[in-house]
């Protein structure tokens, strides 16, 4: 049986539907299973198998109590017309490697392969408590992509309400347009007076505010849960994608069943490439997983140092979603790296919350090195990047993507081992930052941008995005930092 608990203690013992209805440890810790990779994929007959096959395969292996029924009309859901390639990650060549597109999604970012589904898991989770007409109310705070991704996925989805804060004029006007035109009955969005630190911190307040839930659950029936990338639920369908790069690589016979592969990830919360690691565990031939950072390079030191310090300045990029000092997810690989050593995690999780750093001993850093490289872009060296991929194979990147592709070009390349890059956002997602880079005009609104660049590179915007131009505005509230908790309270009474 396979069972979840923290990464702090074992004292818990959840089914997979818990650990993903409760998102978070009581301890803060994350929740992890001792039995990942005791049952393997089979990766003898993958070539040629639709995208949708494989994620029941793989998520079965992970979340064994969903039942088949019940896992198989989550993926038909999640993975349906609303992709625009039929393949949900279709693995191209551009020049020596090998791009997967991640962004083919209703939102055009990553997060859409994760999202799409964990509604439809979570809403076959039942209440802890017994309170049958309990609603789980998703709370988040974006800088950009995730809340967008969040509320397309709970948009209406039976069971949620999902409300999304993001800072005032510090989001692009895309990804704002993303966000107040979302449809659906159950969604609220609300612009905050204040940086995306501030609303983080207030949304972290409000989730350990006792009184608050107290209300909730007692006046609207409502619980609060998080989107982010630390639960389960967001973690293992990202794991799908891997072995559907590897069934693509076999189908364009590159590689033969066994062949290892490089992938290269650009990373913010370790979401992404934690979810390859546990590839690897579930029996995908991985030669290496590398960590590719923007400017704000902490995963770059503490791979080379071994020390996690935080402590350093923060720089807003072109690569926001890349913006991050704490990547949440490295403690679920810690975990595995120290064989469970849950007392060591807690006390390296301790230094990090009271001195806002910590070291890992050097046996565990010769191991993770062994599987994990990494590297980094700045900014102009992005910039160069979506020249340089454009240029050389007229393909073009976002500025996530141009990190990796950038690290791709700087490693040595083994003529033997095919390499695959994660492309994690369309760059119609960014086009003032990409014409600019291509050297095309970018004077315009950003809907003029996407027209340029659709026009010079010969690629179509996606159409969801295009359309923001003319779609209806429906939330146009600005609250204070204060203001934040009454708007969950009145969210929540709505519903
Ligand atoms: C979230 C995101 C990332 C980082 O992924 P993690 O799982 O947080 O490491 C990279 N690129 C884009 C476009 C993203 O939205």
């Amino acid at each position: 049986m396979t069972t979840f608990h923290s990464t702090r203690s074992t004292t818990d013992s959840l089914t997979s539907k818990e650990a993903i209805r409760k998102g978070i440890a009581d301890d803060g810790g994350l929740f992890v299973t001792d039995s990942l990779g005791e049952t393997k994929v089979d990766i003898a007959n993958l070539a040629g198998r639709p995208y949708q096959d494989i994620a029941y395969d793989v998520l079965h292996a992970l979340l064994p109590d969903f039942d088949e029924d019940e896992l198989k009309a989550c993926i038909a859901a999640a993975y349906g017309d609303q992709w625009s390639d039929e393949r949900i990650t279709p693995l191209k060549p551009v020049g020596d490697d090998y791009i997967l597109e991640l962004f083919n999604g209703p939102t055009s970012a990553f997060k859409d392969v994760a999202l799409q589904i964990l509604p439809r898991f979570m809403a076959r989770t039942t209440p802890a408590d017994g309170d049958e007409n309990e609603k789980i109310m998703i709370l988040t705070a974006t800088s950009g992509d995730t809340g967008k991704a969040a509320l397309a996925g709970f948009a209406d989805a039976p069971g949620t309400a999902i409300t999304v804060f993001y800072p005032q004029g510090k989001v692009s006007q895309v990804q704002e347009l993303q966000m107040t035109t979302q449809t659906g009955s159950n969604v609220n969005v609300a612009a905050v007076e204040g940086n995306f630190d501030d609303a983080q911190s207030a949304v972290k307040r409000i989730f350990g505010d006792k009184e608050l839930a107290e209300r909730l659950a007692a006046d609207s029936h409502v619980v609060l849960s998080s989107a982010n990338s630390i639960n389960v639920g967001r973690l293992v369908p990202q794991v799908v994608y891997y072995f559907s790069a590897y069934a693509q690589l076999l189908e364009q016979q590159v590689i033969n069943v066994g062949d290892e592969v490089e992938f290269v990830v650009p990373t913010g919360n370790f979401g992404d490439i934690l979810a390859g690691y546990y590839a690897k565990r579930l029996g995908l031939p991985v030669k290496h997983l590398v960590v590719a950072s923007d400017k704000n390079n902490v995963l770059f030191d503490f791979l080379t140092s071994g020390t996690y310090n935080r402590q350093r300045p923060f720089f807003q990029t072109i690569s926001p979603s890349m913006d991050i000092l704490v990547s949440s997810n490295l403690e679920r690989m810690l975990y595995y790296f120290t064989e469970g050593d849950t007392r060591l995690i807690s006390m390296l999780m301790n230094d990090l919350k009271q001195w806002g750093a910590y070291e890992i001993p050097d046996d565990v850093l010769a191991k993770i090195r062994h599987l994990f490289g990494c590297g980094w872009a700045d900014e102009d060296q992005v910039r160069a990047m979506i020249a340089d991929c454009w240029t050389k194979n007229h393909y073009v990147i976002d500025p996530h993507t141009a990190c990796a592709y950038y690290v791709a070009q700087q490693m040595p390349r083994d003529p033997l081992t095919p390499r695959v890059i994660l492309a994690t956002a369309s760059p119609y997602k960014f086009p003032r930052v990409v014409n600019e880079a291509l050297g095309l005009d970018a004077t315009g609104t950003d809907f003029e941008c996407m027209d340029v660049l659709a026009r010079e590179t010969g690629t179509a915007a996606p159409a969801a995005l295009r359309a923001l131009e003319t779609a209806d505005v429906r939330f146009d509230t600005v609250v204070p930092i204060d203001g934040m908790e009454g708007f969950v309270e009145s969210a929540a009474k709505a519903l």
